[in-house]
């Protein structure tokens, strides 16, 4: 669920996103993120650590269920996101790409971080976007439990929403420590996905170009 643009007809233009996934509202705390109850969270870490048959008496470990609380909050934690785009009275209309903007989250499944980098870009319509704002972008949707797919496909699917641009495009390349230092041990190994939408899906040239500017061939 996002909120519509409220786009002016000149000069920079913030469009503010409230809504998490889920529905979860972010409305209503000065940061934008949802209620946080760090004294929990460290109550529940130490039982967590105790279950595991760690003992939290060294002094070593005694302020570790607050760090861990803290250390989540803050991977769960992004500032609200505004969108500032402009007009793009030039009329540029080649492929705008940022790219190894390097982003981490946690996946949802065993909750360890995965981390790599993004490339981010689009084909401009009516409006440009300031380039700071794809990496923004990024860390928005990558501030809560994710998924690679996910992440993929909100980035590319918000920036279709907000910005409509002729085309978007999205490529995630991410090493997931649950792959690498427990199950398979895969260590080293890279998971790419990819979402593209408008120009830069239907037209074959227009996506060969991006997949080769963003380095997947
Ligand atoms: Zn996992």
């Amino acid at each position: 669920m996002t909120t519509e643009p409220k786009l002016r007809p000149a000069g920079p233009t913030d469009i503010a996103e409230f809504a998490g996934q889920n529905g979860h509202s972010r409305v209503g705390s000065s940061n934008g993120t949802p209620h946080v109850d760090l004294a929990a969270a460290q109550r529940a870490a130490a039982d967590f650590l105790s279950a595991l048959g760690i003992k939290l008496d060294s002094e070593e470990l005694r302020d570790t269920p607050g760090r861990m609380a803290r250390a989540y909050a803050e991977l769960f934690d992004s500032p609200p996101l505004r969108l500032t785009t402009f007009p793009n009275d030039e009329g540029y209309d080649e492929l705008v790409l940022a790219r190894d903007i390097p982003f981490r989250t946690v996946c949802a499944h065993h909750l360890l971080p995965f981390s790599g980098v993004a490339h981010v870009g689009y084909l401009p319509g009516d409006r440009i976007l300031g380039l700071s704002k794809l990496a923004r972008l990024v860390e928005y949707w990558a501030a809560r439990p994710q998924t690679q797919e996910r992440l993929t496909k909100q980035v590319a699917d918000y920036l279709d929403a907000q910005l409509k641009p002729r085309g978007a495009g999205v490529v995630l390349e991410a090493e997931h420590s649950c792959m690498t230092i427990r199950g398979v041990r895969a260590i080293g190994s890279t998971t790419i996905t990819s979402a593209l939408s408008g120009t830069l899906r239907s037209d074959a040239r227009s996506r060969a170009e991006f997949l080769a500017l963003a380095g997947v061939q």
